[in-house]
């Protein structure tokens, strides 16, 4: 298959099932111009294009625009031509009359503005890839913005039953539309846009090219180069109109590579001057850019976007943390409180001993401990003297600063196991865990020697008292007692300690068993 010769076959196939639209009238007329009277086209070109005031208007627009980056503005298309060449105005006029003509017919299922957005992408895509690897190519704009004419037609011939199979595509990413296509028709869009650009007496510089912009690998020689710019351009564009956009980007960074032997930086600069450079042409094809920006504002935009998202992210585990750290402190402080509550429901309020109920309490369990494990278990009372006679002469206050201070100072007496308690008004009880009748005599001796030291000042004057103790004291082989026999053995004592004659201490054995 030579490349002026297309597959009749193939072309009768696709005629078969396709209505191709004819080519824009003014369309044929410049191509014939060009084609037909190669010394006077420039004049003849030129009479075409002034003929139409909003194609001059355009072609203007163009030709001053940042693409041609002219010196100087450049007013009429006389001037405008002898800068850019015919060739180049030709092609101009040329992508303005297809596309206008291509725009007319509306229908409901299909986007002509899309489709053009992505197709003037793809030209002004392809137009810099050009210039960028230097090539001299005065018919690519033109080429690639015409490469996917044929999908056009195809949605338009075929409506809701290619749409089925352009998802399909979507939804398969092994096969490429192409195949599909083929499977399908046994034509792919390629051949379609070849056909018909090929009925409208294009160039083959421009039909040749866009008959393998799907396959370059495939086209003769003298195209291959061409064809390889429109893929890239199509790729160029599809990472602008198309999902995947990293996984695209990646891609044509290898191509770009692999192809012409440029770097990611040059890559990524072409990549955001598609874009801008595509939002300008737009705007002189009629069409609305939309939300096109740069790629990498779209990559900064983002990393901006995840950055808010980490920041919220990181005070959202903030506030947790916070939140969680306040319940912590919460609950801390209700077990305190908690604790506290406890406490204070087994001190008594004056001297912060433990109150008669505790003591009670604690008696009956240090019994049963003591029988269990076969320990000693010693119990004390004692009684201040004469406290009546306190409150009269100093008053009820100063008894009860009495009673305080005896309570401080006995508490720093006594070894963290004994248990002091406010048994009664000036009475109290010491018991004492495994402490044996010579343990027992040691501490109650230094207990009433401790209150002998102990003075208490109120209004100047020094108040001093003296205690009575009873005590008894439970062996381990003494077998079974019970608390209220050991609470009367101490209380006998303590009686029989006041009456011999107060300050001092007695012990008493236990009531032999019945
Ligand atoms: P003795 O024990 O040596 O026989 O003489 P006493 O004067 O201490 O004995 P008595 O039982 O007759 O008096 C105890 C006094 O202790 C009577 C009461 O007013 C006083 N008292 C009891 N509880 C408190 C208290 O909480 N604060 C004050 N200030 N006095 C108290
Ligand atoms: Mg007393
Ligand atoms: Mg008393």
């Amino acid at each position: 298959m030579t490349p002026e010769q297309p597959n009749k076959e193939i072309q009768q196939l696709i005629q078969q099932q396709i209505n191709l639209p004819s080519p824009p009238t003014i369309a044929v007329k410049i191509l014939n111009t060009v084609q037909n009277n190669k010394e006077f086209s420039l004049n003849d070109l030129e009479k075409i294009i002034s003929a139409d005031p909003a194609l001059t208007g355009k072609m203007l627009q163009i030709a001053n625009s940042a693409f041609y980056s002219l010196p100087n503005k450049v007013s009429n298309i006389t001037r405008a031509m002898s800068i850019l060449g015919t060739n180049v105005i030709k092609n101009i006029a040329l992508s303005f009359v297809i596309t206008k003509e291509l725009r007319r017919n509306t229908t409901s299922y299909f986007d002509f503005d899309h489709f053009w957005r992505r197709s003037v992408t793809t030209a002004v895509a392809a137009e810099l890839v050009k210039n960028l690897i230097q090539k001299k190519d005065d018919d690519i704009f033109v080429t690639a913005l015409l490469q996917d004419l044929g999908f056009l037609i195809l949605c338009l011939s075929k409506g809701k039953e290619y749409d089925e199979l352009l998802i399909a595509c979507r939804s398969d990413r092994s096969t490429s539309l192409i195949k599909l296509e083929q499977q399908e028709y046994q034509f792919d869009h390629q051949q379609i846009s070849y056909t018909l650009i090929h009925d409208w007496k294009l160039p083959p510089s421009i039909t040749e090219p866009v008959r393998y912009h799907h396959e370059p690998e495939k086209a003769p020689g003298q195209y291959r180069q061409t064809a390889e710019i429109l893929s890239i351009a199509d790729l160029l564009s599809t990472i602008y109109y198309g999902t995947e956009t990293s996984e695209n980007v990646l891609l044509l960074q290898n191509q770009m590579e692999t192809l012409f032997g440029m770097d990611k930086q040059q890559t990524n600069e072409l990549l955001d001057d598609v874009a801008q450079k595509s939002i300008d042409i737009m705007g002189i094809f009629d069409l609305n850019p939309g939300q096109m920006k740069p790629y990498s504002q779209m990559l900064q935009e983002a990393n901006d976007e995840l950055g808010r998202l980490n920041l919220s992210y990181e005070q959202l585990v903030m506030a947790l943390k916070e939140s969680k750290n306040k319940s912590e402190k919460f609950a801390n402080d209700l077990r305190t409180a908690n604790e506290q509550l406890e406490e204070l429901a087994f001190r008594d309020g004056l001297t912060n001993l433990y109150n008669h109920r505790y003591f009670q309490e604690i008696l009956e369990k240090e019994i049963r401990r003591a029988q269990r494990y076969k320990n000693d278990l010693s119990l004390i009372l004692f009684d201040i003297d004469y406290f009546k006679a306190i409150n009269d002469n100093y008053g009820h206050p100063a008894g009860d600063q009495v009673l305080a201070t005896l309570a401080k100072q006995i508490l720093t007496a006594i070894r963290p196991s004994d248990i002091v308690a406010r048994y009664g008004g000036e009475e109290f009880a010491v018991i004492l865990p495994e402490t044996r009748e010579s343990g027992l005599r040691v501490f109650a001796e230094r207990l009433r020697r401790c209150v002998l030291g102990i003075t208490t000042i109120v209004d100047n004057r020094e108040i001093k008292v003296t205690i009575s103790s009873g005590a008894v004291h439970c062996s381990p082989d003494h077998g079974e007692i019970t608390k209220q026999t050991l609470i009367d053995t101490a209380d006998r004592a303590l009686y029989m300690s006041k009456e011999n004659g107060r300050n001092r201490v007695t012990i008493l054995p236990l009531p032999p068993k019945l």
